[in-house]
């Protein structure tokens, strides 16, 4: 069996106690490797490590930061096959989507290189005779990074292309479900020249970790994405050293389909945003809402499509479905049903737990399409993290945006729509983050991606994520 260990100043370490966890192929619970089991002490090692590797890095030339940051992305690149098996093992999504995982991981690396040489201060005319006006963005310094099972590479380099491209070192945490291809990723940016210390990055025990960064002063950043729950906890904590924040916490996107949309393409934006990952992505579309004149057509064209889905183990030919990542999930998705059912929902499609051949786990979720979505259901207003559409009806548009915007959170939105006028005010109408206008493919390095409401604070991705990890420093010359 596989051991991995965690890296600390450009050492391969164990947790100091010998502690390890076993992560677990969740489509066989088959073991994959152990990884050691760090907490607290181990997390203070990682930050003395990054702040001493901090000023070097920072005096680096932002051209030789960004050549090193852009050969991480090159070589991310080239291990796609091992680092996308590794992915599927770990998470279960499909090796086709891991692959595309992959590949998106290494656009936040080589997009950071590209973006970061050209990011710079600002000279401001001054408004008395002889003195000078100058902005500087140095970076942050030590930023801390906890990332969700979801998108094991994504969510790391998303968050430490930008942050090592402008000169910030970093200590990270990936999830306890899926740690090993962030794990193989640090690997990787030793071998671009990533130097000792830069970057460090821990498994183990999440809360003592995170309680430990944020009571750390020289953390001066830490950047979260996972759930609201957690995220209001880090609030708390970060209070003490009034520690900077991004959160990207949860979602319940609506997914609104007008009387007058191209319903072809509704359902393919339906199927790829819901279905992918096996609905747990944080931008998922939660709710569904369409137009009562076009709602049997889409609903019946939606559970065309789902036919086409494969459930199975993600490395296996032909499959579009992997598990739910663990039992929590799937008793999560278990008793959303239900209770869309017991207040009234219409299971038109799906709604099994099943195990889908010999050897693997009973966490597979069959597409699932409930109908007569109300606000009282529980899938209305909790994020669900799996295969299932719940479908509602609205009659007027005003009625459709406020719909859209009947909840705590605000990341993804999408709306479907012929008319470029309703386009647009549904673009300026629906409160979140991101709004997908006929896409159901949002996600991009090149764009900002972040949530309003209970969906968290700031922008990942473009130049706002160098915005996001750079301090503004305002120097007056006499
Ligand atoms: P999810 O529901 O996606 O698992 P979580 O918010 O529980 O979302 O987890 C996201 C990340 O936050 C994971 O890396 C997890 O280990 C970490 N985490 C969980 N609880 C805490 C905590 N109390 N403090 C810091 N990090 C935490």
């Amino acid at each position: 069996m596989a051991y991995v260990r965690n890296l600390i100043g450009g050492d391969w370490i164990e947790a100091l106690d010998g502690a390890t966890h076993e992560v677990r192929d969740p489509a066989t619970d088959a073991l994959v490797a152990s990884v050691p089991r760090c907490g607290a002490a181990e997390a203070g090692l990682a930050v003395d490590a990054a702040a001493q590797a901090a000023g070097a890095w920072r005096d680096r030339p932002a051209l030789e930061r960004a050549a090193i940051v852009r050969r991480w992305g090159e070589l991310v690149l080239a291990h796609t096959d091992e680092l996308a098996e590794v992915l599927t093992r770990e998470e279960g999504k499909p090796l086709a989507e891991a692959r595309g995982e992959i590949a998106y991981a290494a656009s936040f690396l080589t997009g950071a290189a590209d973006l970061a040489p050209h990011f710079h201060g600002d000279v401001i005319p001054a408004p008395v005779a002889g003195k000078h006006i100058v902005v500087l963005r140095p970076p942050v310094g030590v930023v801390a990074a906890i990332t969700p099972w979801n998108f094991p590479a994504a969510m790391i380099t998303r968050k430490l292309g930008p942050a090592l491209a402008v000169g910030c070192t970093a200590v990270i945490k990936p999830a306890e479900q899926a740690p090993l291809t962030g794990l193989a990723l640090a690997r990787l940016a030793g071998e671009a020249g990533v130097p000792p210390g830069v970057l460090n990055a821990i498994t183990g025990d999440a809360p003592a970790i995170g309680k430990t960064w944020l009571g750390d002063a020289r953390v001066r950043k830490l950047s979260f994405t996972g759930s609201t729950e957690v995220g209001r906890i880090l609030v708390r904590q970060a209070a003490e050293h009034l520690t900077r924040l991004s959160l990207e916490l949860g979602g319940l996107a609506p997914f609104v389909v007008f009387d007058d949309a191209d319903l072809e393409a509704a359902v393919r934006g339906a199927v790829i945003s819901k279905f992918r990952n096996a609905g747990q992505t944080c931008i998922c579309p939660n709710r569904f809402y369409v137009q009562r004149s076009v709602h049997e057509e889409f609903v019946g064209r939606l559970q065309r499509a789902l036919t086409e889905l494969r459930l199975g183990h993600g490395l296996d030919d032909g499959v579009t479905t992997g598990p739910l990542i663990d039992d929590d999930g799937v008793a999560k998705v278990r008793a959303q049903i239900a209770d869309a059912r017991d207040r009234g929902a219409v299971l038109r499609m799906g709604g099994e737990i099943v195990r889908p051949a010999e050897g693997l786990t009973a966490r597979f979720c069959t597409p699932t399409v409930l109908d007569g979505l109300t606000p009282e259901m529980a899938i209305a207003h909790e994020e669900t993290f799996g295969p299932v559409a719940a479908v509602g009806v609205f009659d007027e548009e005003s009625q459709g945006f406020a719909l859209a915007n009947a909840s705590p959170y605000g990341l993804a939105a999408y709306a479907y729509t012929r008319d470029l006028a309703r386009a647009w005010r549904a673009a300026e109408a629906i409160d979140a983050g991101i709004v997908g206008i006929n896409d159901g493919a949002v996600s991009t390095a090149v764009a900002p991606f972040g949530g309003t409401k209970a969906s968290g604070w700031g922008r990942e991705g473009g130049r706002w994520a160098l915005e996001a990890y750079t301090e503004i420093k305002y120097v007056s010359i006499g």
